[in-house]
């Protein structure tokens, strides 16, 4: 689902609002967060009515598109934030001054994954509030009606197994949730103060090497090259600099990176721990083997999606990269 997100009125929090989207795009895949910038109908009121905007905003009726408006007006009724089925305002009035921490990224990312679960129900506000809590409990549905309350649902960053129920009764889609659940597990980290690292366009490479083998080919013309056409940056861990041990090095450099590429390959258990490290932390992983060693996968390892290359065709190898990111995570040449 592409969803747009505008930010107008003169907003000032422009780095905190990227900062928030590109956590966004980098913890999930099924939700796509575009920012830009435009003025709206918000621009001209000194506070905003949700209620005359619904019925004013004539982006809000085009089919099949979804937007979210940032501004740093506050709501005439005093909320944070309202959501229709394909639109939504967020307003960061405040947040900074009188509710921060949760810094306002954090505060964003949360509102943010409100309103797209929102579009994904294809719920109106109104239905969406007969299912909220009235009280809360720590779960993103609960009423806010003190503007407190939504500090404990970041730190809680959780949806609660009766509202679970509720969205797999509605006919969500098992991948929207999870995305769903992976924003909130980084809300909730961020929220108790944890520094989350997330670099949105790296890619690091497991491989075992020694220089211009077959893994050491494939990586510098095959791997390398297709991830950097598509602007994702190849990181290896003899690129990193090395101060600590390497396992700390490769661990730090599987943490921080959205994507994780691992050649494997036979009888090298480092790679094979790493690959278990990797997959723990919920990365987005691509398994990368040559053709002819496919058949010896461990049994663990069989029914991943493994792509494969002829020993020596990088070419072939570079175009197969390329097609996977290109299909699955909104990349273009
Ligand atoms: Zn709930």
């Amino acid at each position: 689902m592409i969803i747009n997100i505008y930010y107008c009125c003169g907003f000032r929090k422009e780095n905190k609002l990227k900062l928030a989207v590109n956590k966004l795009n980098g913890i999930q895949n099924y939700f796509f967060f575009i920012l830009k910038q435009r003025e709206s109908d918000l621009c001209s009121s000194r506070k905003i009515n949700w209620l005359e905007f619904t019925q004013s905003n004539s982006l809000n009726q085009k089919n099949g598109e979804y937007n979210i408006f940032i501004t740093e007006k506050a709501f005439d009724d005093n909320w944070f934030s309202h959501e229709e089925s394909q639109y939504a305002i967020i307003s960061t009035n405040g947040w900074e001054k009188h509710f921060a921490p949760p810094p306002l990224n954090v505060y964003l990312e949360y509102q943010i994954a409100q309103a797209a679960i929102q579009f994904e129900l294809d719920l109106d506000e109104a239905t969406e509030m007969r299912m909220i809590h009235p009280s809360p409990v720590g779960c993103m549905f609960d009423f806010c009606g003190d503007k407190e309350e939504i500090k404990l649902g970041m730190k809680t960053g959780a949806i609660c197994q009766k509202c679970k129920g509720d969205l797999v009764g509605f006919g969500i889609k098992p991948e929207a949730i999870d995305s769903i659940e992976r924003i909130l597990e980084l809300v909730r980290a961020e929220a108790i103060g944890k520094q989350i690292v997330l670099n949105k366009d790296d890619a690091f490479i497991v491989m075992r090497y020694s220089q211009n083998d077959e893994n050491d080919n494939s990586y510098r013309y095959g791997i390398k090259t297709a991830l950097e056409e598509l602007g994702i940056n190849a990181i290896r861990a003899d690129s990193v600099i090395n101060s600590g041990q390497l396992l700390e090095t490769i661990k730090k450099g599987i943490e921080r990176s959205r994507f994780v590429i691992v050649k494997v390959d036979s009888e090298n258990l480092n790679v094979y721990f790493e690959l278990g490290l990797a997959m723990g932390l919920g990365k987005d992983v691509l398994l990368i083997s040559n053709r002819d060693f496919i058949f010896q996968l461990p049994s663990d390892l069989k029914n991943w999606e493994c792509l494969t290359y002829t020993t020596g065709n990088y070419e072939e190898l570079s175009k197969k990269v390329k097609q996977y990111y290109i299909d699955n995570y909104h990349y273009s040449l």
